[in-house]
Parts: C-alpha cells; sequence; structure tokens
C-alpha cells in the first residue's frame, strides 16, 4: 500500500507521515529532503540555481536509495544541513525546474516500488503516484503554520519574527501553487485533513480512522 501525503510548508506533513508510517511499520519518504538536498548541492557545486546546465548534469548523477526511513544519496545518509530554512528556499527554487522535477519524479516511483511506504510531498497524489491506494492532503491556516514554524525555532534558540515567518510562508506557497510543473494542489480523490488546532497525534490518529473506514468500506 502506497499512502501519499501532500500539503503546504508548515502543514505538519513531515511529522505526521513519518508517525503514521510508524504506526503502521511503513516505509517513510519526504520527497522534499530530495529537493533541498538539490538544491544546495546546486549552491554549492553549481553556485546558484540559475546555472541549469550544470544543475541538469548534477542531478543525472544523484542515486538515492531508501533504507526504511533513511534516505541516503550516493549511499550516505543526507546530512542535517537540509533541514535549514535556507535549503528550504533553494528547494523551492530548483522545484520549479522541469528537468529537476522529471529526475526526482523518477527516483521517487522507483523507490517506491512494491513497498508499503508513506511518501509525503507536494505533488505525490497529482503527479508522482496518481495511482496511490490513498491520499491524503493536510492544511492548516498560513498563521498557525506560521506560529508553529516560530515556536520551533524560538525552542532551537533562533533569534526569529513571526511576522516575517509568516511572510515566507506565504511567499512559497505562492512559489509552489503557481508554479507551471506539478503546482502543489490536492488530488481530485484526496482526503482533505485540516490540521488547524489539532496535534500530531490527533492528526495520525484521524488518518488512522480514514483508512480503517475505507478498510470496512
Ligand atoms: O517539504 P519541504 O519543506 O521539505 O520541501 C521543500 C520545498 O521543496 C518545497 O517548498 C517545494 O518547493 C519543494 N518540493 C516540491 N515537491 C515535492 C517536495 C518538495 O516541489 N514533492
Amino acid at each position: 500500500m502506497r499512502i501519499a501525503v501532500d500539503g503546504p510548508v508548515g502543514s505538519g506533513k513531515t511529522t505526521v507521515a513519518l508517525k503514521l508510517a510508524q504506526k503502521l511499520g511503513f516505509d517513510f519518504l519526504s520527497t522534499g529532503l530530495m529537493y533541498r538536498y538539490v538544491g544546495l548541492l546546486a549552491e554549492c557545486k553549481c553556485k546558484g540555481v540559475e546555472n541549469l546546465e550544470c544543475l541538469q548534469r548534477l542531478v543525472k548523477g544523484l542515486d538515492f536509495q531508501l533504507q526504511g526511513d533513511r534516505l541516503l544519496v550516493c549511499g550516505e545518509s543526507i546530512g542535517s544541513e537540509v533541514r535549514s530554512e535556507r535549503a528550504g528556499e533553494l528547494a523551492s527554487k530548483v522545484a520549479v525546474l522541469p528537468e529537476v522535477r522529471r529526475v526526482l519524479t523518477e527516483h521517487q516511483r522507483r523507490l517506491s516500488k512494491g513497498r508499503n511506504i508513506v511518501i509525503e510531498g507536494r505533488d505525490i497524489g497529482t503527479v508522482v503516484l496518481p495511482d496511490a491506494e490513498v491520499k491524503i492532503f493536510l492544511v492548516a491556516t498560513a498563521e498557525e503554520r506560521a506560529k508553529r514554524k516560530y515556536e520551533e525555532m524560538k525552542a532551537a534558540g533562533l533569534e526569529v519574527s513571526y511576522e516575517e515567518i509568516l511572510k515566507q510562508i506565504k511567499e512559497r506557497d505562492q512559489r509552489d501553487a503557481t508554479r507551471e510543473i506539478a503546482p502543489l494542489k490536492p488530488a481530485d480523490d484526496a482526503c482533505i485533513v485540516d490540521t488547524t488546532g489539532k496535534s500530531v497525534d490527533q492528526v495520525v490518529e484521524e488518518i488512522l480512522r480514514l483508512l480503517e473506514e475505507r478498510r470496512v468500506g
């Protein structure tokens, strides 16, 4: 069974999808990590995301593997630097490039083949696995998502402004939802789950109930 979990930045996708995978004993793939990795690599190897020729060469040489919930690239675990805000920004810039999307989509399809897997991203239910057995689309207000990010960063000891985070979230939403290829949107047959005001556990329970209803149905 392949469970696609999509949604905008800060909707709780990664945390919810990972917990869901753990509860079900499924493998887990965060496709955002791949875009983040390519974004960082573009910056250090191609001196930016604008050098398309260099970027295409670079992305073609990547070899991703999945071990349970661990994503490996060329045999090595992806480092923690991909989780930075900077990596997120760079990811959303390389994510508009057709060649990058084509190559990463191929990897995502290959990695999810023949597995029980929860796979999360922006376009899993619409483009990567339009035939996924279950599709979940998480939503939450921009203010709630900014509040979560603000609290997370403050807890990590970072000096941040709520207003600035809200602005960045709205910009990222805009870029992800209006890009020409694979824009962020729910698949027609996705279940929309609103996470506003809910804890991770509550959302995971809600999804497990949905799965159970389907099984019974
Ligand atoms: O989910 P995460 O915040 O790690 O993703 C970083 C960026 O990568 C997103 O803002 C989006 O632009 C891009 N992305 C994408 N398609 C995916 C996963 C991520 O375009 N399937």
